[in-house]
């Protein structure tokens, strides 16, 4: 067995599921992609994972010396960073205690957290963001993902529930909330709400191309500027040192960057944090979560060490 250590890295999604082995200089390899469907809607989705992660092990692991293993879940975790609480998109994912299963059925030390926190790990070392400071990371896709760093640690909370800025109410919102609230501001500032403002307001327009064809229609720019007001919210509560923008919406050909970053900067407070806003996009990546992943369960395992 050779001296160098991966982590096994695994991003778990609705669709898809990722994995590869992250080395301890964050680079990539052995990286697999499948579709998720064999456990989504099983009865029996923590056994199914588990049998992913011994085969992943069994073939592409086979030799190595396979540090950890470090899962991020589209899903609330406790605390303690164990158990997988929801998975709102996944069935069976739910009270699911991850950590100690994969511990007794593998023997490897094993680290969860959430898909955006892994994603935030990936973006600050892509982008050369350093671990002092405070960096503030907003995903838009289905949903608003949100993930804050403080000085090199993730922002948890209490009940890990934190960073949660999808779910902050709204006056005068309309619609219920995957969280069962009907107050949040995930009702309009969501790629879910982008496609009902396509289906209502653009005629049916098709959505990868509503920036390229719309970024002008008033309904595109109130669209943008409605997202601006969670984004500045987080902004004016943190001063963060860097501010990652990303997900699959941000990621569509012709997002209107300009006026996103216009619209953050009318509801920034003046003349801080608005006149020192440093915006960093990520860089779109099939592979991200999962070298996010490696990089969490590295500096994990450097904790407990
Ligand atoms: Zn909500």
């Amino acid at each position: 067995m050779s001296d160098k250590k991966y982590m096994l890295g695994i991003d778990i999604g609705g669709t898809n599921i990722r994995a590869g082995l992250v080395g301890e200089d964050y680079n990539l390899s052995d990286f697999i992609i499948e579709s998720s469907t064999q456990i989504m809607d099983a009865e029996h989705a923590a056994d199914k994972l588990l049998l992913f992660v011994k085969r992943y092990l069994d073939d592409q692991g086979k030799g190595k010396n396979i540090a950890g293993i470090s899962l991020g879940f589209p899903s609330t975790i406790d605390r303690d960073r164990k158990v997988v609480l929801s998975t709102p998109n996944i069935a069976g994912l739910d009270n699911v205690p991850v950590v100690d299963t994969i511990e007794a059925q593998v023997g490897i030390p094993t680290y969860i957290d959430t898909d955006v926190d892994m994603l935030l790990r990936h973006d600050m070392f892509k982008g050369s963001i350093p671990d002092e400071g405070i960096t503030a990371a907003f995903y838009l896709g289905t949903g608003l993902g949100n993930a804050i760093a403080i000085n090199g640690e993730l922002l948890i909370g209490k009940n890990g529930a934190a960073a949660e800025l999808g779910h902050i109410p709204s006056r005068d919102v309309q619609g219920k909330c995957g969280c069962g609230n009907t107050s949040c501001v995930e009702l309009f500032a969501s790629g879910k709400h982008l496609r009902e403002v396509c289906d209502t307001e653009l005629g049916g327009a098709f959505i990868g191309n509503v920036f390229k064809e719309h970024s002008e229609d008033p309904a595109i720019r109130k669209f943008i500027h409605d997202l601006a007001i969670p984004v500045a919210a987080e902004i004016n509560i943190l001063d963060p040192d860097y501010i990652i923008i990303g997900g699959g919406v941000v990621q569509m050909p012709g997002f209107p960057k300009e006026q996103l970053e216009t619209a953050i900067h009318e509801y920034a407070r003046k003349p801080y944090p608005e006149q020192n806003l440093d915006f960093v996009y990520s860089v779109p990546g099939q592979e991200n979560g999962v070298i996010g992943a490696g990089i969490h369960g590295f500096k994990q395992a450097k904790k407990r060490a």
